[in-house]
């Protein structure tokens, strides 16, 4: 890209190369003070959670949760994930960062089941970068020591590049987490490049539907095709299957009528703080009939 800016500068004559020379370095500079910002974020107290109900839609209860990160800078205000991750990858800092979103999500959890909610599965997202560290395992292991939380209910989210730039060291560092009865759910599933060869080895416990394929459902012309393809998939290979992107109640019913009962989106549930759950937790429970039980039990 720069060598065709750059080409396309001298083609117009000195001062226009000037010109592009100095677009490029405002660029590297913008990009470098968002790094400086990015590094002090965490000990600024800047970056936190928000949680997305994962749902049984059969029953319309609560079976998980997915941690988002969010960056709350004092001038930026709210930045998302997609604004920052490509950065902190690129600089290392997800690495930090990642141990802390570990902790934080394992914290959350317990806190929830001390309040008296149900024991819900906490899904954590790794980056690549995360996932290739020597110490990712000892990381995950600190984070449940240290808040007491089950590894049983723990599930990392990894994606399909990820875990496919050495399928047999990922599948190493796999069975290591399994081992101690950690989840592993591919993420964005069907939109990487994993072999089906490849993907029958891997000791995984859940593909999650990219939600593109979600989207199809009621958009697309395959109809839903791709989402049905990854849902028979799932079943050959004896993992479970949620799907991302549930917007509409009808994209619901087609996949629950297909025989896939776990959904996340916007029209189960949007992301939010921890300090929103009660709310929309007794409106769920209102709605569902495990609301006598429920309401014994928590408060
Ligand atoms: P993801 O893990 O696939 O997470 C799902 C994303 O889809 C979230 O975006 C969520 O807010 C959004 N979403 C959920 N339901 C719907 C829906 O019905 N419609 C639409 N249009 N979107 C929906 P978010 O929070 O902006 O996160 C984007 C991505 O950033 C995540 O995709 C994940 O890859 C990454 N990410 C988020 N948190 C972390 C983290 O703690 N560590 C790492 N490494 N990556 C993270
Ligand atoms: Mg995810
Ligand atoms: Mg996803
Ligand atoms: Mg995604």
């Amino acid at each position: 890209c720069a060598d065709v800016a750059m080409y396309q500068a001298k083609e117009l004559g000195r001062n226009n190369y000037q010109f592009f020379t100095s677009g490029m370095t405002e660029r590297a500079q913008e990009s470098l003070e968002m790094e400086n910002k990015l590094r002090k974020a965490l000990d600024n107290q800047e970056l936190l959670l928000h949680y997305q109900p994962q749902v049984d839609m059969a029953s319309g209860a609560i079976i998980g949760m997915e941690a988002l990160l969010r960056w709350q800078h004092p001038v930026m205000g709210l930045v998302s994930p997609g604004k920052f991750i490509p950065l902190a990858e690129e600089t290392g800092l997800i690495l930090p960062i990642g141990k802390w979103v570990l902790q934080e999500a394992c914290r959350q959890a317990v806190l929830w089941q001390q309040a008296g909610y149900p024991a819900w599965t906490m899904a954590v997202n790794i980056s690549a970068k995360q996932f290739w560290q020597a110490d990712l395992v000892d990381t995950i292991g600190q984070a449940l020591e240290e808040s007491g939380f089950d590894s049983g209910l723990l599930e990392l989210e990894i994606t399909e590049s990820a875990i496919m730039q050495d399928a047999e060291k990922a599948i190493d560092t796999m069975l290591r987490i399994r081992e101690r009865g950690i989840k592993l759910a591919i993420d964005d599933f069907g939109t990487g490049y994993s072999s089906l060869s490849c993907l029958r080895r891997f000791p995984l416990s859940k593909l999650k539907i990219d939600r593109s394929f979600t989207n199809d459902i009621l958009d697309g012309e395959d109809r839903g095709a791709i989402a049905e393809g990854i849902m028979a998939l799932a079943r050959t290979l004896k993992l479970d299957v949620i799907a991302e992107g549930i917007e509409k109640a009808e994209q619901m019913e087609f996949l629950l009528a297909k025989g896939c009962t776990e959904g996340q989106g916007f029209h189960l549930g949007r992301p939010m703080p921890a300090e929103g759950l009660a709310d929309y937790y007794l409106q769920k429970v209102s709605l569902t009939s495990c609301a006598n039980v429920v309401s014994q039990s928590a408060w």
